[in-house]
């Protein structure tokens, strides 16, 4: 997702398919061990009368042997009216936010069914819009989703959906995945609109979202077809208030190339569809699995700009696809959506705008306080709201730049594309894309990976030179003895000789509190200066000795 501040500082199917869709990499989830969710059949009702929601949801889990509770989490104000497992009722406690329900027998496969309603608060945001009408939409990132549907709601436990709602006439309704079915029903005398959806790859709880309102849908038409990864032919529309349809398809005409650029990248779109939609998130972005919702006001504003719909769409690999399986992993989402926003600027607009993003993402990283004090891999942070920060997000993504220009393009995008190919429609954590990228690269990553992921801040060397005029040796002396410890580093050097002439050379600073390096070029005199990570590349701050 994007934080509204980041929007401001930017420049500019069946069960048994789902199982098979699954990655052969799928890991346990780890939030509720022995338990594993399957897939939500979810059915919504929607009263033009509010908050007031009715919901009746069937959910089909594996459970290992000697399991005898399922724990679903379902905020106290709703009220569960029934619980069925494998079609009998059952008596099912719920209090402290989470529906214990009783698993007997052995059975390694059930299904459970909440029949529940009452008051919406939070999680699906209900509001009416300017014009008095109620609208509907999910905004369930981190765990938001107990504020509305009775789910396992950890992003380890991933499962398909389908979505049955029953909503006002007049409404849209938009979900993940494939549109299975709208039609007219008459309800207690009124008629409502019953629209199905259905996605068939496995998801994370907080990109599970729903939007019912009087939305427009326009169709980006694209010249080429997109080939989702099951062969089909992947569409995008944009959903918005009828009153700023005439400014479409606007920055929305990037979308079609966007995800042209990424699957070149990457891999096929993962999803049935790609809907972007004007919402009500908290978040300036929101990459809800093949249904993006982005604030209002960017739409009403007309502020939208492409940068946003390339990092909400990057997700759709990374993070939605590829999911975190711990919430202190949150840069494989928000990193990699960040550094893939900067190439699509390098796409877009070229090498200069790239580097340019780029240096201002390191000026970010080197003055954050945030930065400074914590680790990416931040797992004392249990307020995962404080999660979305500059570590996430700009240091997450400097670590992939860093990684790119370390490892070239070729072993770079190979160890990427294995990465998102293992794991996708599963869970990662981020020793996973370390191996990839081992694999990819045949370089051991275990220091780089250690240093700047598992410790706060960043490089702090001083670095001093000395001429041996013997031997025309030119040799580095590097100080690292920072709160952090020492790095390893590539040093660009830049060597202006006697002459005025310049040289570029590359030193390995090992991750020593003390080292001296030799350059691999001899200067037959002393040369004039030297510069120290001149481009500014390092996420360091150097000082000289
Ligand atoms: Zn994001």
């Amino acid at each position: 997702m994007i934080r509204c501040a980041v929007v401001l500082l930017s420049f500019s199917a069946t069960v048994a398919v789902a199982q098979g869709a699954r990655s052969r990499a799928a890991a346990p989830p780890t939030y509720q061990p022995g338990i594993d969710v399957v897939d939500y059949d979810v059915a919504l009702q929607l009263p033009d009368t509010g908050a007031f929601l009715r919901g009746d949801v069937t959910v089909t889990l594996r459970r290992a042997n000697g399991v005898s509770h399922l724990l679903l989490d379902l905020v106290d104000p709703l009220t569960v009216r029934a619980v069925e497992v494998g079609g009998r009722l059952v008596t099912a406690s719920h209090s402290g936010g989470k529906i214990d329900v009783p698993l007997d027998g052995t059975a390694d496969s059930l299904q459970v069914r909440v029949v529940y309603d009452g008051p919406v608060t939070d999680g699906l945001v209900v509001r009416k819009d300017s014009k008095g009408r109620w609208t509907w939409f999910g905004d369930n990132w981190p765990d938001r989703a107990r504020q509305w549907l009775p789910t396992v709601d950890h992003p380890s436990d991933k499962a398909t959906v389908s979505w049955t709602v029953v909503a006002p006439l007049g409404r849209t309704v938009v979900a993940n995945g494939t549109l299975v079915s709208t039609r007219r029903i008459g309800r207690s005398g009124r008629t409502m609109t019953e629209t199905r959806w259905r996605e068939s790859r496995p998801i994370a709880t907080y990109l599970m979202v729903i939007a019912a309102g009087p939305l427009e849908q326009f169709d980006l038409r694209e010249p080429d077809c997109h080939y989702g990864d099951e062969g089909q032919c992947v569409r995008q529309s944009v959903y918005v208030l009828p009153e700023v349809k005439d400014w479409l398809p606007g920055p929305f005409s990037a979308a079609g190339p966007i995800v042209s650029l990424f699957e070149r990248l990457v891999g096929p779109f993962p999803y049935e569809k790609l809907a972007h939609l004007q919402s009500s998130t908290r978040f300036g972005g929101m990459e809800n699995a093949s249904a993006i919702f982005y604030d209002d006001k960017l739409f009403a504003n007309r502020t939208l700009m492409d940068g946003i719909i390339a990092h909400e769409t990057a997700h759709q690999w990374f993070g939605d696809a590829v999911t975190e399986r711990e919430w202190s992993h949150l840069w494989l989402s928000e990193g990699f959506a960040t550094y893939f926003a900067a190439l699509w600027t390098q796409f877009v607009r070229g090498d200069a705008s790239y580097r340019a993003e780029m240096a201002e993402i390191r000026r970010q990283v080197l003055s954050d306080k945030v930065v400074a004090e914590r680790p990416v891999l931040d797992t004392a942070q249990t307020h995962y709201l404080a999660l979305l920060n500059t570590n996430s997000y700009q240091k997450g993504g400097y670590i992939l730049y860093m990684l790119h220009r370390q490892l070239g393009d070729s072993a770079f995008f190979t160890g990427l594309r294995s990465y998102y190919a293992t794991y996708r429609h599963g869970t990662a954590l981020s020793a996973d894309l370390q191996h990839e990228l081992e694999r990819s690269s045949h370089v051991s990553l275990e220091q780089f990976f250690d240093q700047w992921l598992r410790r706060p801040g960043f490089a702090t060397p001083a670095i001093g030179w000395a001429y041996d005029a013997g031997t025309g040796t030119v040799s580095v002396r590097v100080v690292q003895e920072g709160a952090h410890g020492a790095y390893q580093l590539s040093l660009p050097v830049t060597v202006i000789d006697a002459a005025g002439r310049s040289t570029q050379e590359m030193v390995i600073v090992p991750a020593e509190a003390r080292a001296t390096i030799s350059l691999p070029s001899h200067y037959s005199s002393r040369p004039r200066s030297m510069a120290f990570d001149p481009g500014e590349l390092l996420l360091a701050r150097i000082t000289r000795l």
